[in-house]
């Protein structure tokens, strides 16, 4: 079995796509011994797009990789997100994270932020990252490797290719070219609003996230910056499918956007129409939430390119887990090729790997549908089946997270490389 740190063998690594999911595998493969390339479309100065929610699962990978440190100070933690009933009283408690039940809270931290930090960590630690290089095609795929093209022409030969490209892979297609991203048909619009010009009552909590619910849907707010002076205020609903142009137009049109969070805004909370009122056009944004067929493997037939983060799973984000699942899958994947032993096929380990993380992935989307009922306008939610909505079983105590955010993803695959190394003493 190889140790951390150990040499290893002579794999030339290429990593498509410099997001979260592609830069915390650069990471976690370096820490692992492993060398790898990755190559970014965009600039390296990454453009403002909101805050993302790093739950215990992930801030714990993140601290054995050195990284939770450095962004804990830059980011708004908490526990819980807090449900509100049209009167305003907190009447459950969603937990997004808990010190005291999974050694970490929640941390919410604006994505460019996160991402800076990445970048940092690689060029500190010599990882070899090429900005403004876009791939284009795979020419082959070999016993031993992979030929692929850049936008500018540039061929190259590695041994394992990684798709780290997104919900819209390039690399995913060539493997599933009949795979593609369906819209959900739940748009979210949601910007940014500053603390001073919220309408704050007694009941109103202003330490985590919280969810306020309404006839035209529940209302969300949360601290999003680390002193918790500016909040995302937004909200979602069903929505129609548009054409990749017909979002676009509607993602710049501010008479739209002002108007998809004042519908219904005389039922709302004082603190809601307030946040409605104030909010910062600039800052508004919309995401359609798009999911993606089950891929049969996460991996092509010949083993050498590997799928993972949004392009093998796309999550939609009301668990606030999409960002979290791709650091899982990075880790998972960095510390199996470490520890698996010689006899071990990257292939084999990887088909394993592959269904573990499957089986967490479904379990998820089963609460994120759950999750986006709640979320539902409360007269849609009258039509579905008890079962279907989320409900808190634990009392409020957290406990029924315990899966999520301890998945002991190093006890699993010790275990299983345990177990293979053992046949392979007994063949
Ligand atoms: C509004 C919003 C809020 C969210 N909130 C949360 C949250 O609270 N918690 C959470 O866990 N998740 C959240 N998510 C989900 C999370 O952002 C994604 O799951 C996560 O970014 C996936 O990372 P990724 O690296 O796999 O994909 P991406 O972040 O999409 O990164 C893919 C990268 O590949 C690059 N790329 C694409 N094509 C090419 C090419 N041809 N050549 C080179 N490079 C290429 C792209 O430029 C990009 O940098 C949120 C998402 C959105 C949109």
């Amino acid at each position: 079995m190889s140790a951390s740190g150990a040499s290893k063998p002579n794999l030339e690594i290429v990593i498509i796509g410099g997001g979260i999911a592609g830069l915390g595998l650069a990471i976690a493969l370096h820490s692992q011994g492993f060398q790898c390339t990755v190559y970014e479309q965009a600039p390296e100065k990454g453009r403002f797009s909101g805050a993302i929610m790093l739950a215990p699962n992930s801030l714990r990978i993140l601290d054995t990789l050195g990284i939770y440190d450095r962004i804990r100070v830059k980011g708004w933690s908490f526990e819980a997100v807090a449900m509100k009933d049209m009167e305003g009283n907190t009447t459950d408690r969603i937990f997004l994270g808990s010190k005291k039940l999974f050694q970490y809270d929640v941390l919410r931290i604006y994505r460019n932020v996160f991402v800076k930090e990445l970048q940092a960590i690689c060029h500190e630690r010599g990882i070899n990252v090429k900005y403004e290089t876009k791939y284009s095609h795979i020419v082959e795929e070999r016993k031993d490797g992979v030929t692929f093209v850049l936008a500018d022409g540039t061929q190259i030969n590695c041994t394992v290719l990684i798709a780290a490209d997104g919900i819209h892979s390039k690399v995913r297609k060539h493997v599933y070219p009949d795979i593609d991203p369906q819209y959900t048909g739940i748009l979210v619009v949601c910007g940014a609003v500053k603390r001073n010009l919220l309408d704050v009552s007694e009941k109103d909590e202003m330490d985590g996230p919280v969810m306020y619910p309404g006839k035209n849907g529940a209302f969300v707010m949360a601290p999003q910056d680390f002193d918790a002076s500016e909040y995302m205020a937004g909200t979602q609903r069903a929505f129609p499918a548009q054409t990749k142009e017909g979002w676009g137009k509607l993602a710049q049109d501010p008479k739209f956007l002002h108007g998809f969070l004042e519908e219904g805004i005389e039922d709302r909370q004082p603190i809601v129409q307030s946040a409605i009122r104030n909010i910062d056009t600039d800052s508004i944004y919309i995401w359609a939430f798009h999911t993606l067929p089950k891929l049969p493997k996460w991996s092509s037939e010949g083993g050498r390119i590997i799928i993972l983060g949004d392009a093998a799973h796309a999550i939609p984000p009301t668990t606030g887990q999409g960002a979290n699942q791709a650091l899982e899958d990075v880790y998972s994947l960095a510390l199996l090729m470490a520890t698996k032993s010689e006899g071990t096929t990257v292939a084999k380990a990887v088909e394993w790997w592959q269904q573990m993380r499957q089986e967490r992935i479904d379990k998820l989307l089963e609460l994120t549908s759950k999750l986006n009922n709640l979320r539902m306008p409360i007269e849609e939610q009258k039509k579905l089946e008890a079962g279907e909505i989320f409900q808190v079983e634990d009392g409020g105590s957290g406990e029924q997270w315990r899966w999520l955010f301890n998945p002991e993803l190093e006890t699993r695959i010790t275990e299983w490389c345990q177990q293979q190394e053992n046949l392979e003493l007994v063949e």
